[in-house]
């Protein structure tokens, strides 16, 4: 946990114009910076920075908010993970919260194994240029499969020793306790005696997406048989096996910038498309892939193309794989490779540009390439066929959207020439035998629970609520979260006197709802006024920046959208006519906003008060439709002060 002390200290020193300015270029125009939208695609900028207020807004799709929700956007960051890299940014120390003893325990053993990794990554680094063997063996062989310098630097490759203790001892001589050595699988420990689990391998690090090395995937370079190809580091505190994707920390911000994520099967294949500049480029290296490395790429992209080599027996094998995929919600696609080719192979082979040519054009979308697949494989005979069909409505079943569902029907049912219903019935039959499967399964899981029929789907019409109070409850948001500080003054006049009272805006408000017991029905907005009433019963009243600096990312958003409007940002002259405007009427405006929430909820509260009445046993109607009088008088009385405040 990151101390709200150090978050606050984040905040305040991210310059929005900096960090905005490391990924989209800014042109200054007037007060605001101005360039295109990375979040949606624009000819004409929209875009708008505003130094002044810390925050970015998009006029084309609307997004909008601090530096951290910036960094959270558009680099895909967890909330902990933006605050992170902008401590890196502005060299902030983050101040981590206090732990419990366990936790620092917990934290300590992790940190360690990360430690150790990280020494042995540089140590086998170092073993292939500046070792005789590591020269002569390791260097060799990456040179041979044409691996330049700088892409051996930056996969951190390496070379481990052909000798039975040579890193071990090396880990132990530079202070390394024996305990994480073990744990991290580096070194195997059987009985007393302990030794290398790499020897005489060439080493592939594993890092995950911030670039801290987890694991470690050695190959032999021995022609003897008997030797494994490949050995890789067992499941650890720090390595788990299904949430890795090999070469994520580099292919990242390339993944997202294609829109497109390129799966392949080895190291060698994700290196090689690197070196002939195919960034964009993982592999799920020696798993099948799982639902975590999938939802790990859905991070970043909804479409994943899949390079095979092989023949079609291997590729059916992977067909199991990518319905997982297809069931995630992504769009999947497949080249395939020329017989006797992979993708390591193929790069090696050709120039950069035409291996991206070779994708561009070969990349075909999953579900038409497995029906043609089959197709071919069913000769004309019609059993086959009707089998073939199941199969492929089989995968078409898995894709949660409904449109994209139908649009596959109508092209499989073209390429098979077939009727689109016939398509359409077996993949009712599918959902419901999916559907069956799945209550059984939920019901092995908790025999106790009631099982809940299936949702309707929503029906385009939501009903529409008459007494909502989303409009009046935004009104007093945005006024509190605009004019916090603003004073209003109020002329209250008694017999002999007339006396004048003051109250900052955002007093008046948190006063005037908690006397009256009122709640805001959006829970966002609710925390902005608990936030808000906090600070005032600490004695101090929030400003500007306490709500666009708020350390919860909501209400930092929030204020990001409530404090600009298209004027504002755009022409600074005008802005402050509307906002003197507004300023000059805010006694008005606060009023209104006020008495407009509590005529909504009064009204809502008569309405049920006439349902029940409706209801009600003959000794209770008279007391309610007395209580209903007053209710009505309350209601007609704040009518007409709203009447008096409009006509002013
Ligand atoms: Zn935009």
């Amino acid at each position: 946990m990151i101390d709200t002390n150090t978050i606050q200290n984040i905040l305040e020193t991210a310059r929005i114009d900096e960090v905005v300015g490391d990924f989209v270029t800014l042109k200054k125009r007037g007060a605001n910076l101005l360039g295109l939208c990375p979040f949606h695609n624009e000819k004409t900028p929209s875009f708008t920075v505003s130094p002044r207020l810390g925050i970015y807004k998009c006029f084309g799709c609307g997004k909008g908010g601090n530096a951290v929700n910036f960094v959270m956007e558009h680099e895909h960051f967890s909330y902990p993970e933006a605050l992170k890299y902008l401590a890196r940014k502005y060299n902030i120390e983050i101040q981590e919260e206090e732990q419990t003893p366990e936790q620092v325990q917990a934290l300590n053993e992790q940190e360690s194994l990360y430690h150790v990794s990280d020494f042995a990554a540089r140590y086998f680094a170092d073993n292939l240029y500046n070792h005789g063997q590591g020269r002569a063996i390791g260097l060799t062989y990456f040179k041979e499969r044409g691996f330049r310098d700088d892409i051996i630097k930056k996969f951190m490759l390496g070379y481990a020793i052909d000798e039975w203790t040579n890193f071990t001892d090396h880990a132990i001589a530079n202070g390394y306790d024996k305990k994480y050595l073990e744990s991290t699988g580096l070194t195997i420990v059987k009985e007393d005696k302990m030794y290398d689990r790499f020897r005489g391998r060439v080493i592939f690090p594993i890092q995950n997406i911030s670039g801290r090395v987890l694991g470690f995937g050695g190959r032999t370079l021995s022609v003897d048989k008997k030797t494994p190809k490949y050995v890789n580091s067992p499941e650890s505190e720090i390595y788990h096996k299904s949430n890795v994707l090999y070469g994520i920390n580099h292919a990242r911000t390339a993944i997202i910038g294609s829109d497109n994520c390129f799966l392949v099967e080895g190291y060698t294949d994700v290196i090689s498309l690197h070196q002939a500049g195919i960034i964009n480029v993982v592999a799920s290296s020696g798993t099948s892939l799982t639902t975590e490395q999938i939802k790990l790429i859905k991070r970043y992209t909804r479409n994943i193309t899949i390079l095979f080599d092989g023949d079609s027996a291997g590729i059916k094998a992977a067909f199991r794989g990518i319905d997982m995929v297809l069931e995630e919600g992504l769009d999947v696609k497949i080249v395939l490779f020329p017989e006797g080719d992979d993708p390591d192979s193929f790069a090696r082979k050709h120039r950069s540009s035409e291996v991206e040519d070779f994708l561009h054009k070969n990349a075909v979308n999953f579900i038409f390439f497995k029906t043609r697949l089959l197709l071919d494989e069913t000769n004309g005979d019609p059993l086959k066929k009707a089998a073939l069909i199941g199969e492929i409505v089989q995968s078409i079943a898995l894709i949660p959207d409904k449109i994209v569902q139908s649009l596959y029907l109508k092209e499989c049912s073209a390429i098979l020439h077939m009727e689109e219903t016939t398509l359409m019935n077996e993949l009712n039959k599918i959902r419901r035998r999916n559907y069956d499967r799945k209550i059984k399964e939920q019901a092995a899981v908790a025999p106790e629970k009631v099982l809940v029929p299936p949702k309707p789907e929503p029906t385009e019409s939501t009903e529409f609520d008459f007494f909502s109070t989303e409009y009046q409850e935004k009104d007093i948001i945005r006024l509190l979260m605009r004019y916090p500080q603003h004073v209003l003054t109020f002329e209250v006049k008694t017999d002999k006197e007339v006396q004048t009272y003051e109250f900052p805006v955002a007093s008046y408000i948190v006063n005037d709802l908690r006397r009256d017991e009122l709640h805001f029905r959006n829970p966002i907005f609710q925390k902005v006024f608990d936030t808000a009433a906090a600070a005032i019963d600490a004695d101090t009243i929030p400003d500007e920046t306490f709500f666009l600096y708020n350390p919860d990312k909501e209400i930092s958003a929030l204020a990001a959208t409530m404090l600009t409007s298209r004027y504002e940002l755009n022409d600074w002259s005008r802005v402050k006519i509307v906002v003197k405007n507004e300023a000059d009427r805010l006694p008005m405006a606060v009023t209104h906003a006020l008495l407009s929430m509590k005529l909504r909820v009064l009204e809502k509260k008569f309405d049920e008060m006439l349902a029940s009445l409706k209801q009600a046993p003959d000794s209770e109607i008279m007391p309610l439709m007395s209580q209903q009088r007053k209710l009505q008088q309350k209601i007609e009385r704040i009518a007409q002060e709203l009447q008096r405040i409009v006509l002013r």
